[in-house]
């Protein structure tokens, strides 16, 4: 007998989903409350390594994970400049194991419709357009006060699962300070046709941007991305986007030529945000309310690791609520013994590289992506 019944989940992202699909599938009921009233993801791709794919294998979504994504196992490093030579091919561990490729880019709404779709094939309830705003807890339940486009509601559960994002307002109605703070740096995102050729990602360190990149995330799409010092660039229209993200990728060759006549001719989804960094010390719960995935902890990308990390919270949750018939220490001891050391370190390497990058440093790189490869590779 799981240790509960009857779970709510705030937040429709990758880590509310899939705790919901888990939760779901064990026989639990759960509702999800996403804010947005439109469960379409706005985004760019996303880098999934094998880790990550393993982990939507649980989640019973790797074929169509699959089908929709573009699998790799080679990284390029080019220098700046507009000959951009190759300086290195790396081959990608297979963080996930054999079964899986070493990384796979993926339109990120496209990510979003297919967990969505099997929540609600495995019996979740979503509720979009459904806002947190406050909740009470006792012994045996919490009660959620939800604001709705047809006015405020209630909702009572055994367990309350915070997936709430960055910005969580879980995290905050139970009383923990930890936020996400700016690290310096800001990306541009576009989500641009995939020149000929371009079938790995690529980065360039250096110039006048930290990086510039590119994954493949089909057959004739990709993002690109450029990493600059954090600007103040909220309200960009997509044009403008477009326009600034052409004007900082002129230093760039090899691809970057067709990806900047793409940005010139202006490009639809150009996306700008700023990285952040926090880690929600243990515990991660209070009472019967936790939270999970970017709720608990962000970082710079510069391991990809922050979905990863956020369906692994949902795996493990998954599992130690399926495991344990009680929801007492025993149950949250596994939880944060399982959880918080990994994304810790997941957030520390993520920081650190990204440290570098800021104070123009050559650090031990390598070094740190084998101590995450080792770690993540162990199933969490
Ligand atoms: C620039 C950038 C690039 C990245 N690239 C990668 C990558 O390549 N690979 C990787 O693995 N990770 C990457 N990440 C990290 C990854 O995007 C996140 O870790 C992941 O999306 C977190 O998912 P989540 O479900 O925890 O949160 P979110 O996706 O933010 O979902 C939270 C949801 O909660 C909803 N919500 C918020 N408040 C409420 C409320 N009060 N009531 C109801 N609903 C609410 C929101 O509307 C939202 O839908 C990147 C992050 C950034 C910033």
């Amino acid at each position: 007998m799981s240790a509960v019944q009857n779970v709510g989940v705030v937040g429709a992202g990758v880590s509310g989903l899939a705790a919901a699909i888990l939760l779901a599938e064990a026989g639990i009921r759960v509702v999800v409350y996403e804010a947005k009233p439109d469960l379409g993801t706005l985004g760019s791709g996303i880098t999934l390594q094998g880790n990550a794919l393993r982990a939507l294998d649980r989640l019973g979504v790797w074929d169509q994970v699959r089908r929709r994504s573009y699998s790799f196992d080679v990284t390029g490093i080019r220098a700046p400049g507009p000959e951009a030579p190759l300086v290195a091919e790396m081959h990608d561990n297979a963080m996930g194991g054999p079964d899986y490729p070493a990384t796979a880019g993926m339109y990120r709404p496209d990510l979003a419709e297919i967990l969505l779709a099997r929540a609600r094939a495995v019996g979740a309830v979503v509720r979009s357009g459904t806002r947190v705003t406050a909740l009470v807890q006792d012994d045996d339940a919490v009660t959620l006060d939800l604001a709705t486009a047809g006015g405020p509601d209630r909702a009572t559960h055994d367990l309350v699962v915070g997936a709430d994002g960055l910005n969580s307002t879980v995290r905050e109605l139970i009383g923990i300070a930890t936020r996400p703070e700016p690290n310096g740096m800001g990306i541009f995102r576009a989500f641009v046709r995939r020149p000929a050729g371009a079938d790995h990602t690529e980065l360039v360190f250096g110039g006048p941007s930290y990086i510039a990149g590119f994954c493949p995330t089909g057959e004739d799409t990709m993002y690109a991305y450029l990493v600059e010092d954090k600007q103040d660039r909220q309200g960009l229209t997509p044009a403008e986007g477009s326009r600034l993200m052409a004007e900082l990728a002129r230093p760039y060759g090899a691809h970057w030529n067709d990806i900047r006549a793409q940005l010139e001719r202006g490009a639809e989804h150009v996306h700008y945000t700023w990285f952040t960094s926090h880690l929600v010390p243990a515990p991660w719960n209070r009472g019967r309310v936790v939270v999970i995935g970017d709720a608990a902890h962000s970082c710079p990308p510069t391991v990809a690791q922050g979905a990863a990390q956020a369906v692994e919270d949902a795996v493990v949750l998954g599992d130690v609520l399926a495991r344990h018939d009680r929801l007492a220490d025993a149950l949250w001891t596994e939880f944060h013994e399982r959880r918080v050391p990994r994304a810790a370190a997941v957030v520390e390497v993520s920081d650190q590289i990204a440290s570098w990058l800021l104070a123009h440093e050559r650090g031990d790189v390598p070094g740190l992506h084998r101590t995450i490869s080792d770690l993540v590779s162990r199933e969490p």
